[in-house]
């Protein structure tokens, strides 16, 4: 580390062992361990070391088999897992201690406050009160009832279900990135069709799910510590119901982040809530009237499988009878037309494939296959044929599904002599779009080519909107036929971006923009984990003057980006390069009247923003059908 270390660090120790307060030793390479012992090599040989205690520096992705023969179990053998942990940081081997970014807390608070909680307790305070004890006193103070930390986390620990089995620890960190608060009688907790990934616990009182879009008074009660939220969560669609405070209520409300980390360290937090998903995504999909145990019987008989972007669900001209519920991701179906692949349709999250099949002896009738990767719950054909057979307003939802899908395909069939190429046009920009994260954008950015006259004045009008840095690069990006996707981002359904953020500084807005607040520390994660390459680390320059104060008095740059000499001299001496770079990229404008600068600039209407939903509308087959 010490290659690495300011030279002001490097001067401290230094000085710290000219006057006998430590010592150190540099170019040793650690050899073997034996009880307070260490053999180490050195520039002028062998040798040995006294050691009380071995603290090792191994950020958050050591070679995991490595960390395991030091005796640390890990929670599960999924690669996104963290190490067993006690709520003294103690691992599966005592003695052992993991803290910071190994396990799962990665900034330096985390590592400080960690460290010095561990340290005191070996060295025997036990009355220690855990350094961040302060941030959920204040988190709790505003709940009614008088309790300490600890007893609102062991309330939260028995009565919400999900959290029956976690730690101490692992509650108290997972509180420290959620909130909790109250909500009126009748207050909107979630409304329908906004977007959002939270996942809520009810800690106390009642939520009413309203599951008829056109009535309201139609509601599902959830009782104290159910969870809702998580469909949202998982699929990364808008909100499929609003739900309200059925009375006064304290509401947990932990972001995305939180929630997806301690799926992967509490195999049981994992195991509940995706029981719920299945429970209420196959509720949602096949109607009211299932009960709770008819739906429990029909998971009994289902598998979760993962599919790999443009891994097969389905091959036509195959048997089969399996029906494939939609948990995350999406799908596209195609058929093959005078042996071309023919793209018919588009499927997300939350919808299901592969009924047509029941209907027609288990012929396949089309290929479907992920978009990107994808999670769907399989039910057997013979459990779906019992349900049908039981059901009939099931039966009849289903029959009309199939109906609709039948239409769609025999148009195509019936055009096939007609429209060779403009179906092969059609197949090709929509296969197009899909591999360019169109398949899970909820909105992206596309430029009609056969519109756009190359005037800049989207980009121009990006730059003026977020202080001269342009987040959208119009020429970059790939084309075919006349769709062009410059680089910019997609909003996408489960943005990868997120997934690694130390200070979660990305979130969602309701609207589905995909947006990072002010508290990026520039650790570049995001930017390494983004798959279509959006995301640019820039040092925020200062405001400029307004347009007024330019036109007037020619303060500052004019409209687009300002100039670099401009940047430096208005950061001062050191200008741009002493200030730390934050994550920039496509925020759609939000909160900026009139919606994303763009599209309003795009003098001749190329620049367009569109949903999955709406892509096939401008790869031009939409225009040929409207
Ligand atoms: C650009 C950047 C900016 C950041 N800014 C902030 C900030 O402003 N505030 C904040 O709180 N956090 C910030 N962070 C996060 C913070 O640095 C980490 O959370 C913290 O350093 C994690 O500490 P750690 O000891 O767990 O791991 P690390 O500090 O990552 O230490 C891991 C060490 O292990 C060594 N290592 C790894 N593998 C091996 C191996 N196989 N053999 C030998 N050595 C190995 C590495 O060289 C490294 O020195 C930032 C991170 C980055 C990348
Ligand atoms: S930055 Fe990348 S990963 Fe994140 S939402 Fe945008 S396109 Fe998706
Ligand atoms: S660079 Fe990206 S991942 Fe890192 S803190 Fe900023 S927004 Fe989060």
């Amino acid at each position: 580390q010490f290659t690495r270390a300011k030279p002001d660090n490097v001067a401290l120790l230094e000085a710290a062992r000219a006057e006998g307060r430590l010592d150190f030793m540099t170019g040793v390479r650690p050899v073997s361990l034996a009880p307070r012992e260490m053999s180490i090599e050195t520039r002028d040989g062998p040798g040995t070391l006294v050691c009380d205690r071995v603290i090792a520096r191994l950020g958050a992705t050591p070679a995991r088999r490595f960390v395991e023969s030091c005796g640390v179990a890990f929670a599960s053998a999924d690669k996104e897992a963290f190490p067993v942990l006690t709520s003294e940081f103690e691992s599966s081997t005592p003695g052992v201690y993991v803290i910071g970014a190994l396990a799962g807390y990665p900034l330096i608070k985390h590592c400080l406050n960690q460290g010095y909680d561990v340290i005191e307790r070996i060295l025997g305070n036990e009355e220690l009160r855990p350094a961040d004890e302060p941030i959920l006193e204040r988190k709790f103070g505003g709940l009614p009832g008088r309790r300490s930390v600890d007893e609102w986390l062991e309330l939260m620990r028995t009565d919400i279900g999900i959290f029956n089995d976690l730690t101490a620890l692992q509650l108290r960190e997972f509180m420290l990135e959620s909130d909790v608060r109250v909500f009126a009688s009748g207050e909107a907790v979630i409304v329908r069709n906004d977007m959002g990934s939270s996942l809520f616990a009810i800690l106390q009182g009642s939520a009413a799910v309203e599951v008829n879009a056109s009535d309201p008074s139609v509601t599902v009660t959830l009782p104290q510590g159910d969870i809702f939220g998580e469909i949202g969560l998982i699929s990364g669609r808008r909100r499929g119901a609003t739900v309200r405070a059925a009375e006064d209520s304290i509401l947990i409300e932990a972001p995305r982040s939180a929630v997806l980390k301690l799926m992967a360290t509490a195999p049981a937090v994992k195991r509940r809530i995706d029981a719920v998903t299945a429970e209420r995504m196959i509720k949602q999909i096949f109607g009211g009237t299932l009960s709770k145990a008819d739906i429990s019987a029909i998971l009994a008989q289902c598998r979760l499988q993962s599919f790999k972007a443009g891994e097969c669900l389905i091959r036509e001209g195959e048997t089969g009878y399996d029906i494939f519920v939609i948990r995350s991701g999406s799908v596209v179906a195609e058929k093959t037309i005078a042996g071309k692949e023919v793209f018919l349709s588009y499927v997300p999250a939350g919808s299901y494939v592969g009924e047509m099949a029941l209907f027609d002896d288990g012929h396949r009738s089309a290929t479907v296959r992920a978009a990107v990767a994808v999670e769907a719950i399989v039910l057997p054909g013979d459990t779906f044929r019992t349900l049908l057979d039981d059901r009939p307003d099931i039966l009849r939802n289903v029959q009309e599904q199939v109906y609709s899908r039948r239409q769609v395909n025999g148009f195509i069939e019936a055009q096939k002599s007609s429209f060779g190429s403009v179906a092969d046009m059609y197949s090709s920009v929509a296969d197009f779009l899909v591999e360019q994260g169109i398949g899970e954008a909820t909105d992206a950015l596309l430029i009609d080519e056969t519109l756009c006259i190359g005037c800049d004045h989207c980009e121009t009008a990006c730059a003026e909107t977020h202080d001269g840095i342009s987040r959208l690069d119009r020429e970059a990006g790939r084309t075919y036929a006349h769709i062009h996707v410059p680089t910019s981002c997609r909003h996408c359904e489960n943005p990868q971006c997120m997934k690694e953020c130390p200070p979660n500084a990305i979130h969602r807005a309701p609207d589905g923009e995909v947006f990072i607040d002010e508290t990026c520390i520039g650790c570049g994660a995001c930017q390494r984990n983004c798959p279509y390459g959006v995301i640019q680390m820039e040092t925020p320059p200062p405001k400029k003057p307004g347009l007024v104060s330019w036109l007037l008095f020619g303060m500052g740059p004019g409209p687009g980006q300002p100039p670099d000499s401009w940047i430096e001299k208005a950061l001062g001496s050191g200008g741009a390069k002493d200030k730390v770079k934050q994550a920039v990229k496509c925020d759609m404008c939000r909160g900026v009247d009139g919606g994303p600068a763009c599209v309003r600039a795009c003098p001749t209407g190329a620049a367009i923003r569109v949903s999955p939903e709406d892509y096939l509308k401008v790869s031009g087959m939409g225009r040929a059908t409207d």
